[in-house]
């Protein structure tokens, strides 16, 4: 039975690096029929914050990446925020002191900078020493009397670690690459180097998927788990597999703060969840060589962590919102009427809510669901619907109203008066003939049209939209511009 973990520590806001780990997670247990446990790193008060954790959540459930274990689900594991688990993670650093499989060390910082730039200066390892791997009960008794403080250091093996990589294939990490490491503060507080395997080993967690920043963990957590198991605390190791930095602009790698890498700006942007799993889901992984927009349980059905690659992902923003604009073309109509709501609405709603109809918004929507690209486009494109008077959007008017404009727009509107405005084509046959009479093009003799009565150059198709704002007030607009 596939058991996966998704263990953010809540620290700042959800990024694409962080969501993309969770949903590798989270198509695995799906396509194996597995287990997703959620997990809250939060044993660092200092950096992680409620706020934090509820936007984890929030995002989560935005996304649609449910969970089977974890907060608000509860389980059998639980709790399933380390905060609250704070005394198992006592109780087994002891029986790790006990067993020899740890032990405290008193070197003080200034100790160990010393003795690591010596060890620098002369060309061997710099990792700690193991200066308190055999202290004598003389020595430990003298540094005691001292009142110094110790922390608690994991003992690694004098052996290789070798495991295979679901990714990356079979690694090797030689001790002197992986010195003994600290998994309790000199104050009692564990730390991730502990708590992290701890919980997978109690949780029975059968595969380990995060990003490649944490491949460097992988040898200490083996080594631990060994000890864990001679303990009787954990069964098995688990499988690990890491996943491929992703590369933002410039090719260096996304971070945390790029604001490319914020979750909740894709949300915003009016990109669906479906969408943006989609993309994410080709951050180091390809569903076939020539298909790459797919829905999520074509995904689930598909995904296989062999076929992830070992090399950076880039992250191409054009690709993700070519992706997204397929998911929107996809829905059906309703479904896309109702996505829109947000950006229907203040503060996104640059009209006066009572101004919105319901009628024009429907007749409007399918027009602008073969086009948008995200949801936010929405507002723009509608605005002129429910807007006393359109934008003024300086940039348009002086593109589209040059000489000649108004003799055009007058011709227009006589011949506009006299359509039928229950035919998009009868409005479309107008204008033409406006521009006939101009020698202008429909592409030049509608640009004024639609300025005047939208406010902007670009906009969903203009005859169709004419229909739906009516007679009266697309008349009214052209009038206005003349005036
Ligand atoms: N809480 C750790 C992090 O957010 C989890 C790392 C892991 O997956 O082991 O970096």
């Amino acid at each position: 039975n596939v058991r996966v973990r998704f263990c953010p520590s809540p620290t700042g806001n959800p990024h694409v690096g962080l969501v993309r780990t969770a949903l590798f997670n989270w198509a695995f247990a799906r396509h194996h029929g597995g287990t997703m446990v959620f997990r809250i790193e939060d044993t660092d008060a200092a950096r992680d914050s409620e706020e934090s954790y509820q936007q984890l959540l929030d995002s989560m459930r935005w996304l649609g990446l449910d969970w089977d274990e974890g907060p608000e689900v509860g389980g059998p594991h639980a709790p399933y925020r380390q905060s609250q688990r704070m005394d198992i993670y006592q109780g087994i650093a002891q029986r790790l002191l006990d067993g020899g499989h740890a032990y405290h060390c008193y070197c003080t910082t200034e100790e160990l900078d010393a003795r690591r730039d010596a060890a620098r200066a002369a060309g061997r390892p710099s990792g700690y020493d193991g200066h308190c791997r055999e202290l004598t009960a003389e020595q430990i008794a003298a540094y005691q009397a001292e009142g110094r403080p110790a922390i608690v250091r994991f003992r690694m093996p004098d052996e290789p670690i070798v495991f295979t990589d679901l990714v990356r294939g079979e690694l090797t990490f030689t001790p002197e690459n992986v010195p003994d490491y600290g998994i309790v503060r000199a104050n009692g507080a564990p730390l991730y180097t502990l708590v992290n395997p701890v919980d997978d080993a109690l949780m029975e967690i059968t595969h380990v998927l995060r990003g490649e920043d944490l491949l460097s963990s992988t040898p200490r957590q083996i080594a631990l788990y060994k000890a864990l198991i001679a303990l009787g605390v954990a069964k098995e190791i688990p499988a690990f597999g890491h996943l491929p930095y992703v590369m933002g602009e410039g090719n260096k790698k996304l971070s945390k703060r790029d604001p490319q890498a914020s979750l909740n700006l894709y949300r915003e942007r009016g990109f669906l969840p479906e969408g943006l799993l989609n993309y994410l889901s080709l951050l180091g992984w390809s569903f076939s060589a020539d298909q790459d927009v797919f829905s999520v349980a074509e995904l689930i059905e598909r995904f296989d962590i062999a076929d992830v690659n070992a090399n950076p992902a880039r992250f191409d923003l054009k690709k993700a919102e070519a992706i997204n604009a397929d998911h929107i073309r996809r829905l059906d109509v309703k479904a896309f009427t109702e996505a829109c709501g947000p950006w229907l609405e203040a503060p996104y709603a640059n009209w006066a809510p009572e101004r919105f109809d319901r009628a024009a918004w429907e007749a409007i929507a399918p027009y602008a669901q073969t086009r948008l690209t995200v949801l936010s486009d929405i507002t723009a494109n509608v605005d002129f619907l429910f807007l006393d008077e359109p934008v003024e959007d300086e940039a348009s008017w002086t593109k589209a109203m040059k000489e000649g404009s108004d003799a055009l727009l007058r011709t227009a509107r006589e011949k506009l008066q006299s359509a039928d405005w229950a035919s998009a084509e009868s409005l479309k046959e107008a204008v033409l003939a406006a521009g006939e009479a101009h020698g202008l093009k429909l592409g030049k003799a509608q640009a004024p049209v639609r300025v005047a009565v939208t406010g902007r150059t670009v906009g969903l198709p203009l005859f169709e939209s004419l229909e739906i704002l009516g007679r009266e007030k697309t008349l009214a607009r052209i009038d206005a511009a003349l005036a």
